[in-house]
This record gives structure tokens, sequence and C-alpha cells, in this order.
């Protein structure tokens, strides 16, 4: 797979989950204030009325298991602050570098993908270690600001 089909891939798949949101918004939470919105979109909430937002309530995982399920705000997936567009080749190994957190997090880190025979081995920055957009506090001031 070519770079440009793996960040039309992860754009995709950002862009179905803006629209999710936008559209449980619309359709559940008239009359919320920003604050409420972003409690409608904690854990459990989303398991029990909203299977489809997320492939691991179905397994009752969860993302970051830093944070207790009930704390959980899953309006942070996908993360505000993920660059997707960018990418690099490295000066070292010359291999591709993709994603990168606008606001330097310190909990996300690059993961490097090993070479499956399609591409060199690549980075990608992942964020798993990061709990910083879910958050209800986090949420509720990006909703008032967006
Ligand atoms: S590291 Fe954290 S703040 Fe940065 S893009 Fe990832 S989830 Fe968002």
């Amino acid at each position: 797979m070519d770079v440009k089909s793996k960040m039309d891939k992860i754009a995709k798949w950002i862009d179905g989950i803006t629209k999710a949101k936008a559209n449980i918004i619309k359709e559940f939470c008239g009359g919320m204030d920003n604050e409420e919105i972003a409690k409608y979109f904690l854990y459990p909430n989303m398991k029990e009325k909203h299977k489809d937002f997320c492939r691991l309530y179905a397994q009752s995982k969860i993302c970051h298991s830093s944070i207790k399920a009930e704390n959980l705000c899953c309006y942070g997936c996908n993360c505000p602050n993920y660059d997707v567009e960018y990418y690099k080749y490295s000066n070292d190994d010359k291999n591709l570098i993709m994603g990168r957190c606008r606001i330097g997090s310190k909990g996300g880190k690059y993961l490097k993908i090993p070479d499956r025979g399609e591409t060199k081995g690549y980075r990608i920055w992942d964020c798993s270690g990061c709990v910083i957009p879910h958050s209800v506090e986090y949420i509720k001031d990006y909703i008032t600001k967006n």
C-alpha cells in the first residue's frame, strides 16, 4: 500500500467517526448544554445506546486502559489534535513517518510497523498512551470553542 492509500484510509476513518458524532448530537442531544453533550459521550452511555460507534463496545474493552470506563469520553475519538496530513521520510533510515500530534503530547509515540513486503517498515503516530482528549472537561471546552 502506498503512502497516499494509507493516509486516505485513516482520513476515511476520521471522516466516518466525525459524521457519526455529528449525527448523534443532532439526533440525541437536542437541548443539552456542552457539558451534558460531553457526558452523553461517556463510554457506558455510548456502549449502551450506540453500539456501532466503536467496535470495542461489543468486546467490553476500552481503548485507553489508564482511564476508568465511567470517565472515558468517547467524543475524543478521533482526537482533534491528530494531524493526519503530516508525513515525512526520516533522515536516518529513510523510512516513512506518518501522523503527528499538533500539541506535542508526551502520551503519544511513534509505533514502528514492520516491513510486510508491501512497503518498507514505517512509523505511525500512536495515541494509545494519551488521555488528553477523553475527559469531559476537555471535550466540553472543545465543543464550546468549535
Ligand atoms: S497524542 Fe493525545 S493529544 Fe496528541 S493527537 Fe494523540 S490523542 Fe490527541
